[in-house]
């Protein structure tokens, strides 16, 4: 049996008004506290996965390169101890463009860690000033050419379109900069503006817009377009990667393969009936003072495991397998799916969206949920 691990780091040097993720910006960071619950969590839970072999680990925030290289060998050094890690396991660290110099990536690429993460965002200094972030696009490139310097062969960009004033040219400008950069991996998220955050609340008030539909669609088809045409594969609806070198933990997500989520607010899924979903206390402070981490368990109805399955399928380029999916389920795939006529389609026993699906993919799910 397989299994990834997921690791999260929650702190941050600053809160960007548009994230709604489980992180915080704390001065300073309880960095020593934090990493003793973090192990007291991984021996506690390894004793349950003593017939897995971890594939993957994913080292996520939040801004896990804040901390240190010493601190981060001694979360992976006590995964080892305590999992059987597959030698050929992919080890993801994400990092802030400016939380990282030559001397800690080096160090990181030296624990093993074989994957780097770039949130970079864009290339732009006006677009990364609109988003909050504290990086600039020089140090953005900085950061990717000294994880190519220190020895990152599988480096990931994650980039943001249909941020507030960006336009269509502003998007393609930062498209080619990541083709010329030429990472192994391309993360293109749209912004989607969550309620409670700072961004939210600016466009309730009328001072934040976000770009036309219309430009954000286009926005979406020159992604693709652009990414394609330089030979990467779109893999799921907003990855994209060089044959090889698609992101095996986001798969095992995607997938429906099991992940055990450790730290604040980290996520697991076992294969337990129908699924079984756990999620640990989200607060950090509550997190590392409390012994028990699991704070919500919920085993899936089939009904649910049935409508995950169809949107995680969706999710990817491979699409459901018809097969694969009826024999899980004992019913047929078809019966599940209302009219979307021009949005997915079948070929070859696999059911994917459209060219036309993949642009209107939130319609397709918002349609599959009612
Ligand atoms: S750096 Fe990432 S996790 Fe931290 S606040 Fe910004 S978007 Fe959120």
């Amino acid at each position: 049996m397989d299994l990834g691990i997921y690791i999260h780091i929650p702190f941050c040097l600053r809160k960007c008004p548009y994230c709604d993720f489980n992180s915080l910006a704390v001065k300073p960071f309880p960095e020593e506290k934090y990493v003793k619950a973090l192990l007291d969590e991984i021996r506690d839970r390894s004793e349950e996965f003593r017939e897995h072999t971890i594939e993957t680990v994913y080292l996520g925030g939040g801004t896990p390169s804040l901390f240190s290289p010493q601190t981060i060998g001694a979360i992976l050094n006590e995964t080892i101890r305590n999992f059987t890690v597959a030698k050929e396991a992919e080890i993801t660290i994400e990092a802030n463009p400016c939380s990282v110099n030559h001397e800690k990536l080096s160090a990181l690429h030296s624990l093993g860690i074989n994957r780097l993460s770039l949130g970079i965002q864009s290339f732009r200094d006006d677009c990364l000033k609109t988003l909050g972030r504290i990086h600039s696009a020089k140090e953005a490139v900085s950061a990717f050419e000294k994880g190519r310097e220190t020895g990152f062969e599988n480096v990931g960009i994650d980039l943001i379109s249909g941020i507030p004033f960006q336009t269509l040219a502003n998007w393609e400008d930062d498209l080619d900069k990541v083709i010329a950069l030429n990472p192994e991996h391309i993360s293109a998220y749209q912004l989607h503006v969550e309620q409670g955050t700072p961004f939210y609340q600016s466009m309730e008030r009328g001072e934040l817009a976000l770009p036309p539909e219309e430009i954000q669609t286009e926005m979406l088809e020159t992604t693709r377009k652009k990414l394609t045409e330089a030979g990467y594969e779109h893999y799921e609806i907003s990855n994209y990667a060089r044959p090889g070198y698609r992101s095996r933990h986001n798969q095992r997500y995607w997938e429906g393969k099991e992940y055990l989520g450790i730290g604040a607010g980290a996520h697991s899924f076992l294969r337990k009936g129908w699924g079984l979903r756990q999620a640990n206390i989200s607060d950090p402070l509550l997190y590392m003072e409390r012994a028990e981490k699991t704070e919500f368990e919920e085993s899936l109805k089939k009904e649910e495991a049935i409508e995950e399955a169809i949107f995680l399928g969706l999710r990817q380029s491979e699409g459901i397998d018809v097969k694969r999916f009826e024999e899980r389920f004992g019913l047929p795939l078809d019966t599940h799916f209302p009219s979307l006529e021009g949005l997915v389609r079948e070929e070859m026993g696999r059911v994917t969206l459209t060219p036309r699906g993949l642009l209107l993919s939130n319609e397709v799910f918002v349609r599959l949920m009612t």
